[in-house]
């Protein structure tokens, strides 16, 4: 008996080797995981098609004929082997440009094959360049009779080749078991992904779809249910058993539609009983600091220094953020907002309800430029104020970095704002009372948990994020927390005009700069980041600023990326925003955050190698003053349809929840900015986040029903379920390290 424990070389078919690369390249280690790794797509084997019916719309064809002969062309490195192909209808070329030798040896004319791959017109026919090939069992040799069929994989239906019952079943045993002569009948083929260096040693897709059956057959005993019997029924999902035998080799389109329903509710139902049980536990656990009052320090503020009114979705939200303080419970609240709809000030003035109540406030930014610029920025609205800001860094060092820590210790530092140097151990605070996380997307639940060793009870809790995060999304990378919304920007801006541009079209593009200029205006201009490779970054960086400097000779121009001190950096910053240069050449570095109202245009070079969200971040940088702002997407001519429809997307609107939608089901959610690292739900290996809402929705309350009526977690009914969660916890280390 096959276990699902057992090491994967000892699966028949497997041996070292290719357990060695299956590890290393797919992580599949055990005979369970390889169980657990499903196909992407399955190709229907049912339809054979008649060579005559080929057309070029076709992805795939399915043949059943004989070679009547090879022929060899071309010469040395360009030598290929034709072999005519026909069934009787018409005659295709298979066409193999390697192993033309090991080919003519391996496959006999005159002998019935099914012959499967992508056909091609070439000079008047149809060729087919290296097919898979399969000799067609004995029951297929007799004449094919011709006749009408329903096509269901090809968007047409398509006239096939009918087939005896008995001949089909025959064929579908050989396709699914390459020839091994097993009992089941399969009429899909499975596809999984594999890797160059795999594909290279001859473990293609194919051979990984034999390791699959083989495993299948193998395993007798019914695999063991991993959801309670009352979910099962509920929804009228397969068994485990059935949903993973039919999830690599589905007997129906329904039952493989069913086995995909099942396992991505499965999945999603543990990543969400995870996050709802969390959240009971801590509410259980920790009780919230109270901050009964608003007092001098908010009053003071809010009517004596405040620069201008709060938009009415800024005191909406300061308002749920109080309540939240104020009702004895933890505040765990994510506060989304569009880039410019004010949100520093939102988290200036939660900062004053906590030292209203004698405690500390802490904000913590993505980067050191911002975190300074906060500090200024904190620093001007708070005018004479005697509320102390203080910056803590990374590059805060020495004799000042001793000071700061000891205003934090000693209570006498209001504010601090900083950079990850925050959570290291070393940093204690007196009483810290409010924790503001700024814009980052990677700070997840993990992370979190650990700001609040920082004190015995732990702080409120805000999280800022201008990535506006589809619903989907934020149930499971940001399910621990309560959502607010700033869905309104302050009065008087003009919306953003966006424009595509190719760079062929440079001085056009120049012009329309240099009018700027002209008007008093500020640029920025950013480069992608490429991450394999930081000196083609700064190349196409150095090249860039080059060709301004000499465009604009009568500019100064300053120029930002990655690999300067953060010193450096910030002095380049700083002369751009008091105006000094009027030309940023940037990396993304300059993504998050950074306010120069006097910068009206951002032109964005090799547009189609950012993601949307990240566009829409960038593009925030401009139209924060009163000005009329643009932003150019540069890309090369020749941009690929798929490209062209996401530049579209961000001309179109300026809607930064619209966007963050569009983006989700362009890309997936596993490509969208920063997600990746984010702490949970992201190694989803069925469920689709852009595509599977009502699934995930209907797990989300499952969940929430289970931990509700079973809050000892001991209902014999659910044991499977806790059980299950448990087992999960061990072997994901994200889901483990929250609690
Ligand atoms: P974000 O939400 O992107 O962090 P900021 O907090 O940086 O936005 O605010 C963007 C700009 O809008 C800042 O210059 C800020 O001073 C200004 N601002 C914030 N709130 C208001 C308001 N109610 N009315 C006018 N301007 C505001
Ligand atoms: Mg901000």
């Amino acid at each position: 008996m096959l276990r699902l424990d057992q090491d994967i070389k000892y699966l028949q078919g497997v041996g070292p080797v290719r357990a060695d690369l299956l590890g290393k390249e797919l992580d599949i280690k055990t005979v369970g995981d390889l169980l657990a790794y499903y196909p992407y797509k399955y190709i229907d084997r049912t339809h054979f098609y008649r060579i005559a019916d080929i057309n070029g719309t076709m992805p795939y064809v399915q043949l059943i004929g004989q070679i009547l002969s090879f022929e060899e062309f071309g010469e040395g490195r360009k030598r290929y082997l034709k072999a005519h192909f026909s069934d009787g209808t018409g005659v295709v070329d298979l066409v193999w440009f390697q192993g033309a030798k090991y080919i003519v040896e391996q496959y006999k004319l005159h002998t019935p094959y099914i012959v499967f791959g992508k056909p091609q017109p070439f000079k008047g026919r149809y060729s087919v360049s290296h097919p898979e090939m399969e000799e067609a069992p004995t029951a297929v040799s007799q004449p094919l009779a011709a006749g009408e069929g329903g096509g269901t994989l090809f968007q047409e239906a398509l006239p096939q080749v009918e087939l005896a019952p008995e001949t089909r079943a025959a064929i579908h045993t050989v396709s699914a078991t390459g020839g091994g002569g097993a009992a089941a009948v399969f009429p899909f083929r499975p596809h999984y992904h594999t890797t160059d260096r795999m594909k290279k040693r001859g473990l293609a897709s194919a051979q990984v779809a034999k390791l699959t059956a083989k495993l299948l057959e193998m395993l007798d005993q019914t695999l063991p249910e991993t959801l309670s019997q009352w979910l099962v029924d509920k929804h009228h999902f397969l068994s485990r058993d059935e949903a993973l035998r039919n999830i690599h080799y589905p007997q129906s389109a329904d039952l493989l539609r069913r086995a995909q329903a099942r396992l991505k509710f499965e999945e999603l139902f543990y990543v969400q009983l995870n996050i709802v049980r969390y959240v009971k536990d801590r509410s259980r656990k920790f009780r919230g600091i109270l901050f009964p009052r608003v007092g001098q320090v908010f009053n003071d503020f809010y009517f004596n220094h405040l620069p201008f009114p709060l938009t009415n979705a800024q005191k909406r939200v300061v308002r749920e953020i109080r309540a939240d303080m104020g009702s004895g419970r933890q505040m765990n609240r994510l506060l989304q907002g569009d880039v410019g709809s004010g949100k520093t000030l939102v988290a200036l003035m939660c900062a004053l309800i906590a030292i209203d109540n004698g405690y500390q406030a802490c904000i913590m930014a993505p980067t050191e430029i911002l975190a300074e610029q906060h500090v200024e920025t904190l620093r001007k609205f708070l005018g004479d104020m005697p509320v102390t800001v203080q910056l803590l860094t990374g590059s805060v060092k020495g004799k000042r970095r001793k000071e700061v820590l000891d205003g934090l210790i000693t209570g006498q530092t209001n504010i601090t704002v900083g950079t990850h140097a925050l959570i290291e151990d070393n940093v204690q605070f007196a009483h810290l009372g409010l924790v503001v996380i700024d814009e980052q997307h990677r700070f997840g639940v993990a992370q979190r948990a650990k700001l609040w060793q920082k004190n015995l009870t732990p702080p409120h809790v805000l999280v800022m994020t201008a990535t506006p995060i589809p619903r989907t999304l934020a149930m499971t990378l940001y399910g621990d927390l309560d959502v607010s919304v700033i869905d309104e920007l302050p009065p008087g801006r003009k919306p953003i005009q966006t424009i595509h541009q190719y760079d062929s079209h440079r001085r056009t593009l120049y012009a329309g700069m240099r009018r700027q200029l002209e008007l008093g205006r500020q640029i920025y201009i950013v480069y992608p980041l490429i991450k394999e490779s930081e000196k083609m970054d700064l190349k196409n960086l150095e090249d860039g600023y080059k060709q301004i400097c000499e465009a604009f000779p009568d500019c100064s121009v300053s120029k930002v990326h990655g690999q300067m001190k953060p010193a450096e950096k910030d002095v380049e910053m700083q002369r751009f925003a008091s105006g000094e240069t009027q030309i940023l050449v940037a990396t993304t570095v300059i993504e998050v955050g950074v306010n120069v109202p006097n910068a009206s245009v951002m032109v964005i070079e090799n547009a189609e190698r950012f993601g949307l969200s990240q566009l829409h971040q960038l593009r925030g940088r401009v139209g924060r003053g009163a000005d009329q702002s643009f932003c150019i997407l540069v890309t090369k001519p020749g941009i690929s349809n798929d490209t062209r429809r996401r530049i579209q997307i961000m001309v179109d609107s300026t809607d930064g929840f619209e966007i963050a939608e569009q983006d989700l089901k362009l890309r997936g959610p596993g490509d969208l900015e920063g997600t990746q690292q984010s702490g949970i739900g992201f190694d989803l290996k069925i469920a689709n986040l852009a595509r599977d809402g009502i699934i995930l929705q209907m797990a989300r309350d499952d969940a929430q029903y289970v931990v509700d009526n079973d809050p000892a977690e001991a209902a014999p009914v659910n044991a499977i379920l806790w059980q299950r969660l448990r087992e999960l916890r061990k072997t994901n280390i994200n889901w483990g390290s929250i609690s």
